[in-house]
């Protein structure tokens, strides 16, 4: 009998014992593949290493420290990486434990610039249906994935809220790209007339959705209309790089391929792969003069924030993705990836779209091809093929569940950058292998 609360408590799950590179393997001695990373957070695989070294490192010479009494060296050293590497302006990072975190403290940091420099009337954030954005009472309220709010909604903040940028369901017939996405971006436009421009701190939105959506990335334009209709109203873009950024979508950052830069950006997952818990928020400058000029101080903080060992774990990672040359191996790895995708699944009946970036790949399963049609959320397909996947010896993150209505499955593939074309193979023939089993289980007309 196991004490801890478990996601599921309806069974313990198997036990993990061990990994290494690309594997993870169980107690009964089980290989898995490990195609999605955890929840896209493996950038490495397991076990690597230089990371191993790296930390070994900075135990013996310091664990943690309070950041209220120091900094140190290691943590000054990755946010000199981090800033180096950012989109323009981006100057400066706090460092928190995930995912969740990093979104609380950019929500607060936003709410905070605007106190400092004489706005306080700005109180609303907007951000899309169909998103994720963690699972604490703040993140929770910005994030659209109604199944998991549901229970909490009514001590949720409000937030005003828009259409995910989804074209393969959401693109009308016959309505043109750049007609799409001038719909997005007037139905964001009309979103802050109601709330009043003046009153919206700011917009909250992944760039290739990962959780709800499975690697969604927007239309082209849509980013760069984004950030000109904040500009307009003074009103900040937060891009919640939490799964797709890191390098995971092929550059370090996924708004790097849209041309913009956010006022706030949040990071974790691929930040320290797993080694070690961190997140982190990427700030522009003006954002931390407002604080330095105003109460001195950012009005937050946890205890971990900063940790020494999480620390060297992300510097140790971050370093071999770039000595290693890893982000152009991404590129050409997703490029492989996508081939192997499509030569398997273009002509499944049951595949309706595939898409992604990078080593970050999405694979929508429909009920019908045509109609778009989803599957009877009673089947709870992505259930079945996650463990119909992990009978298979793969890893991979299938997702569901009723969504404003909707309700569709989706597996996600979160790769790690080492992966070899061979295992890429792997994944695509255990992947079309587990979903045609659980079909052939299942009445499908
Ligand atoms: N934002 C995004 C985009 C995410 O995908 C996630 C995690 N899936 C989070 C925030 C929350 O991160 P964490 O689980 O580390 O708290």
């Amino acid at each position: 009998m196991s004490h801890v609360i478990h996601r599921s408590l309806a069974q313990v799950p198997l036990v993990a014992v061990g990994g290494k590179g690309v594997e993870l393997f169980d107690q009964a001695g089980k290989a898995y593949l490990d195609a999605s990373g955890g929840a896209a957070v493996s950038c490495l695989g397991h076990a690597h290493p230089d990371v191993l070294a790296a930390m070994h490192r900075q135990l013996d010479q310091l664990a943690y420290a309070h950041t209220s009494f120091f900094t140190t060296e290691v943590q000054e050293a990755l946010a000199d990486h981090l800033v180096t590497h950012a989109p323009a302006g981006m100057t400066d990072v706090y460092f928190v434990s995930g995912g969740s975190e990093a979104v609380e403290a950019a929500l607060k940091m936003a709410r905070q610039y605007f106190v400092e420099i004489g706005q306080p009337e700005r109180t609303h954030f907007v951000a899309r249906r169909q998103s994720y954005h963690g699972n604490t009472l703040g993140a929770l309220a910005v994030g659209g994935n109604e199944w998991r709010r549901k229970q909490f909604a009514p001590i949720l903040m409000d937030v005003g809220r828009v259409a995910p940028a989804y074209e393969y369901r959401d693109r009308l017939d016959g309505e043109s790209q750049p007609a799409y996405v001038a719909r997005l971006l007037a139905e964001i436009d009309t979103k802050f007339q109601e709330l009043g421009p003046d009153k919206v701190i700011a917009f909250v939105a992944e760039p290739v959705v990962g959780a709800t959506l499975g690697a969604v990335a927007a239309p082209a334009g849509y980013w760069q209309g984004l950030r000109a209709l904040c500009d307009r109203y003074g009103i900040l873009l937060i891009a919640d790089e939490v799964m797709c950024g890191m390098g995971r979508t092929g550059s370090l950052h996924a708004v790097e391929q849209e041309g913009i830069s956010p006022d706030l950006m949040t990071i974790a997952k691929g930040l320290g792969g797993g080694y070690q818990p961190i997140g982190a928020v990427l700030a522009q400058r003006k954002m931390v003069e407002a604080m330095r000029r105003g109460s001195g101080m950012f009005q937050h903080g946890h205890t971990y924030i900063g940790h020494a060992m999480a620390a060297a774990a992300a510097l140790a990672v971050q370093q071999v993705i770039q000595r290693d040359q890893l982000l152009p191996q991404v590129l050409a790895r997703g490029a492989y990836l996508q081939k192997q995708l499509h030569a398997r699944f273009d002509a499944h009946p049951h595949v309706g779209d595939i898409r992604g970036r990078g080593l970050f790949w999405g694979v929508e399963l429909v009920q019908d091809r045509s109609s778009k049609a989803t599957f009877d959320p009673a089947f709870k397909l992505h259930a079945k093929v996650k463990a119909q996947a992990m009978a298979h010896g793969l890893l991979c993150y299938p997702m569901g569940g009723t969504i404003d209505g909707l309700h569709g499955d989706h597996v996600l593939l979160a790769p790690p950058f080492i992966s070899s074309e061979a295992e890429l193979d792997q994944v695509v023939e255990r992947l079309g292998d587990a979903i045609d089993t659980v079909l052939a289980q299942q009445p499908v007309a």
